[in-house]
């Protein structure tokens, strides 16, 4: 223990805030950074200091030591603050639709508009021709129709004439708004197999609470019939609600009525029917060896009252809600206040638009998600083996294996894409420690760490980002330092 006579002493030797700010290394950082930033950061700094000598750590010789560092010290955390916390990451997961990771990133062409609506100004909620105010989601509601029409195959004027669309913030906004809208006060019939959670705390029966509508639900887990949905309907029922099993599986002793047969109870007992089908597919899957996943158009076309997508999933769009249904039922979706209130922005419309008529003109190979969806299995190995080439070193022992790519996004988890990925193992460090590090480097690579290595799936990676990869990774393992290092330094530091 030392004397607190000691202590004081040690104390004395740390200078005086405003001295030190005007230390030739201190007026340096000064010209480069705000002062009240660089004196905040000082002074909790110098607290910090005066913590650990009370705590008796310190001799003359170490305080001095950290009172000459305090300017580096300073100058490490504030460019840490000023770092923006939403950063570029490098998806090496193979999992196309990350929601952890934004899930899809936008296409060149959505990113060019975005910056030229949104670096001045727009016509927003304007109409040109007259003048007059106009309404936002006008821009992209005939679009909406129309794609949906030329997936489906059906003549443009007979499928929109009594359709809408309207866009929300996600989907999950688009479903409460749903269900507020057309089944407040009322009984929203559901499967017991779709009450589902999709993640980050969306649950059907919640949202149906908020929403101020009843559940009622029928049938079991694994089997519900269509004679569940019909003994369920009563006078105050509002809604039948098909939920797309997004994240999970039913197998085995199981049924579960199709739409159209539910659309056909629908209007038997005319009770609308909504559909929360989530992944905004319009693109065939079949030809992945992905089969009974629900398709967007097909869906919209089949006769539903509403159907709600997001725009970032399997569509490929930007973060949003997708509402497409029956002309009055649209037009009741608008009226209500909570549409106001869960609106997007004009960023997102010019994504959502862009990436529209990329599907209209049939070139959604140019969506990023749907060209990494195509990526043949050889075209990923080959850039797997350059890199691996690279990437070889006597302390990293590289190979190129074969693994399953996942589509994610609310696509039915087996769906799975055949794919290669590079294997890193380190001589002197497990898989967790060394997925860490490759998170720590910049841009941060995220791969899955499995059996003692790190795996990176290339086909998340877009070709021109390989390099990218390659100097983020080496330069990671540069900063632990050589092999000959005795006490090899912890990934924290
Ligand atoms: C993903 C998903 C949602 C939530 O969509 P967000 O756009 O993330 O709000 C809702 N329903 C289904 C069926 C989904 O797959």
């Amino acid at each position: 223990m030392k004397l607190e006579s000691e202590l004081q002493s040690l104390c004395r030797r740390l200078p005086q805030l405003g001295e030190l700010l005007e230390r030739d290394d201190f007026v340096a950082l000064i010209a480069a950074c705000p002062r009240p930033l660089v004196a905040d950061t000082l002074r909790s700094a110098l607290e910090n200091l005066r913590h650990q000598i009370k705590q008796g750590t310190h001799t003359d010789e170490s305080v001095d030591h950290r009172v000459a560092q305090l300017c580096r010290n300073v100058e490490l955390q504030l460019r840490s603050h000023l770092r923006p916390s939403l950063r570029k990451v490098l998806n090496a997961t193979g999992v196309i639709l990350q929601t952890n990771l934004g899930r899809a990133p936008l296409s060149d062409a959505a990113l060019q508009r975005i910056a030229e609506v949104a670096g001045g100004y727009c016509n927003l909620e304007m109409d040109l021709e007259t003048g007059d105010r106009g309404r936002r989601d006008v821009h992209v509601e005939a679009l909406i129709l129309r794609v949906l029409a030329s997936r489906i195959g059906t003549p443009i004027e007979t499928f929109s004439e009594l359709r809408g669309a309207a866009v929300v913030n996600n989907c999950a906004a688009a479903t409460l708004l749903a269900l507020n809208t057309l089944a407040e006060g009322g009984e929203v019939i559901v499967s017991r197999g779709e009450l589902v959670e999709i993640g980050g705390g969306f649950r059907i029966p919640e949202i149906l609470r908020k929403s101020g509508a009843i559940l009622r639900e029928v049938g079991t887990t694994n089997r519900t019939r269509i004679a569940d949905y019909a003994d369920a309907v009563t006078p105050q029922t509002r809604l039948i609600l098909r939920v797309h099993r997004s994240n999970f599986r039913i197998e085995g002793f199981t049924s579960q009525p199709t739409l159209a047969e539910l659309i056909e109870l629908g209007s038997e007992v005319s009770v609308p029917v909504f559909e929360d089908q989530g992944t905004g597919c319009l693109i065939p899957l079949d030809e992945h060896g992905i089969r009974d996943e629900s398709h967007w158009a097909e869906d919209a076309g089949s006769g539903v009252a509403l159907i709600a997508c997001s725009g970032d999933k399997l569509l490929g769009g930007s973060q949003c809600g997708i509402l497409a249904g029956e002309h009055d039922v649209i037009e009741r979706i608008r009226a209500n206040p909570l549409f106001r209130a869960l609106r997007v922005d004009k960023l997102a419309y010019a994504a959502l638009e862009t990436t529209l008529l990329q599907y209209l003109s049939e070139h959604e190979a140019e969506i990023p998600a749907i060209a990494m969806l195509r990526l043949p299995a050889d075209v990923v190995k080959q850039r797997c083996e350059t890199l691996a080439e690279q990437l070889r070193s006597p302390d990293l022992s590289v190979d190129v294996v074969a693994v399953e790519s996942v589509i994610g996004g609310g696509t039915t988890p087996s769906a799975s894409l055949p794919s290669f990925a590079v294997a890193l193992q380190h001589a002197r460090m497990s898989e967790g420690a060394l997925a860490a590090l490759l998170r720590s480097g910049d841009p941060p690579v995220v791969g899955r760490a499995t059996n003692g290595r790190v795996l990176f799936d290339l086909r998340t990676i877009s070709a021109r980002e390989d390099h990218l990869l390659f100097q983020s990774v080496q330069s990671s393992l540069e900063r632990i330092g050589a092999p000959s290092s005795t006490h090899p330094r912890s990934v924290a530091e």
